[in-house]
């Protein structure tokens, strides 16, 4: 059984879906107005376990995630500039380049780091008039009202705004809404559904709506997007814990008292990464994108690693040390995996039946990556051993089953292999083959294909 602890109860609970075996889950994804960070990808590689554990338990997860390319502000407050504005003001370029580059460049970072596509990704560009809808229910309803500068929900008329959040949360949050607080609003807590274009002032992106040109607030794309793909009650709600307070929070208040039914059933909130004591953040200025990793040596699979050495409801700390321990123990894990070589997979063993527990307890990965390395080290037949790391596999996607290609000759065997295909494109077979027996000499196998050589170790 699937246990899951859920942020709306503060529980760790049976995950019973409302349709079994389907799973409806919904994971917000980036704002695209610069390059995602690694902290980003710790809450994207969570989610990503998510969905390949309810696989692995026989569920048929369906998974949609949105892409923010308009309305999210630079201030949590429903103030400040919209920040695929300020990245078009800083690349010199429109915001819809910029939506696209970031897009693009979010999806070709989560390749590389083994994370399976979503399988619906929904810009929030391209659902204005399902936006517009909600909020017209929520005016219907007397749950809305408009001021100078938008069209506001109000949350004082739910009895349970806020449940997703703790009393801490609520105290930090009237902390900081106080400072920037704006003065037509009725709460504190009241926040923007639709946000007019500055008088005098044509923004890139804004669309006509009932109430006046502008652009939706960043929370309504959420729920509309969610209900338009999984319904208005759904399985599972996933993102970071800096979403509890407002704009998941948020996405509650406006879906439920728009459909009177419960919205989310199931609230998951990865914890931080941290650097140097704080939380990875663009802001913060010392942020390490997936670029970085790479460009320091590190396989973005290093990384992935590194956000198994700890549970994800727990803080983890990222430094170029601690990416190197990560390094050095998913290389021992591929050789170890290699070792075991052609051995055909034996039916599961004990092995494989804890490593589902571990991650059906809360996914537990760190555990589950426990029990690889137990397993690894003792004396199981090396069949159940390729059992448990194929199923492992199917999991942590660490590469384990990378082909031994993968890896490059030498410089003085990558000679011969250049010499080697001179040959042949001379049609020098004696000397291709010569060639080839001192390639074989030096530990290595050329092969021929129709794409060229190809080399792998004997
Ligand atoms: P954003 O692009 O800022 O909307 O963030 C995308 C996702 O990354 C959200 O789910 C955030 O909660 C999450 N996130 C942001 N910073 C961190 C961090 N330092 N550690 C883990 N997750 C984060
Ligand atoms: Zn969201």
């Amino acid at each position: 059984m699937l246990k899951l602890y859920n942020t709306l109860t503060r529980a760790k609970e049976d995950f019973v879906p409302l349709e079994p075996p389907q799973v409806g889950l919904y994971t917000c994804g980036p704002t695209v107005y610069n390059d995602q960070h690694v902290g980003n990808y710790r809450t994207y590689i969570f989610e990503d376990v998510l969905v390949r554990t309810l696989k692995l338990l026989g569920y048929a997860p369906r998974r949609v995630m949105n892409v923010t390319d308009v309305g999210h502000l630079t201030s949590q407050g429903d103030e400040g500039e919209d920040k695929m504005e300020v990245g078009a003001a800083r690349e010199g370029k429109t915001a819809w380049e910029v939506a696209r580059l970031y897009t693009d460049a979010f999806l070709a970072d989560g390749r590389e780091l083994n994370l399976l596509p979503p399988d619906v990704l929904c810009r929030a560009t391209d659902f204005i008039p399902e936006q517009i809808e909600l909020v017209r229910r929520l005016e219907i309803k007397g749950l809305a009202y408009r001021i100078a500068d938008g069209v506001y929900f109000d949350t004082a008329k739910l009895s349970d705004y806020g449940r997703l959040m703790t009393r801490e949360h609520l105290e930090g949050l009237k902390g900081g809404a106080r400072v920037e607080a704006n003065p037509e609003k009725r709460s504190l807590t009241d926040f923007a559904l639709w946000k007019f274009s500055p008088a005098g002032r044509k923004r890139q992106m804004e669309w006509d709506s009932p109430w006046g040109r502008g652009f939706p607030g960043w929370h309504v794309e959420c729920s509309a997007m969610a209900m338009r793909f999984l319904g208005e009650t759904f399985d599972i709600h996933c993102g970071g814990v800096d979403h509890i307070p407002v704009h998941h929070t948020n996405e509650i208040a406006q879906s439920e008292g728009a459909t009177g039914k419960p919205f989310a059933r199931v609230w998951l909130h990865g914890e931080f990464l941290l650097m140097h004591s704080a939380k990875m953040a663009k802001s913060a200025g010392g942020f390490v994108t997936l670029a970085h990793v790479k460009e320091r040596g590190f396989s973005p699979l290093d990384y992935r690693y590194h956000c198994f050495t700890a549970h994800y409801r727990r803080q983890l700390d990222f430094s170029w040390e601690t990416l190197e321990a990560g390094r050095t123990a998913r290389r021992r894990l591929v050789e170890a995996a290699r070792g075991l070589g052609a051995a055909a997979p034996a039916p599961a063993g004990a092995a494989s039946a804890r490593f589902r527990e571990a991650l059906a307890d809360d996914l537990n990965a760190p555990a589950a990556l426990a029990v690889v390395w137990d397993a690894l080290k003792s004396d199981a037949p090396a069949g159940e051993k390729r059992a448990l790391l194929q199923q492992a596999e199917s999991v942590l996607a660490l590469g384990l089953s990378e082909p031994e290609a993968a890896e490059t000759p030498p410089a003085a065997v990558q000679a011969l292999l250049e010499r080697r295909a001179r040959a042949r494109a001379a049609k020098d077979f004696a000397l291709s083959d010569a060639l080839r027996r001192d390639i074989e000499a030096a530990g290595w196998l050329a092969e021929d294909s129709k794409q060229g050589q190809t080399a792998r170790k004997r």
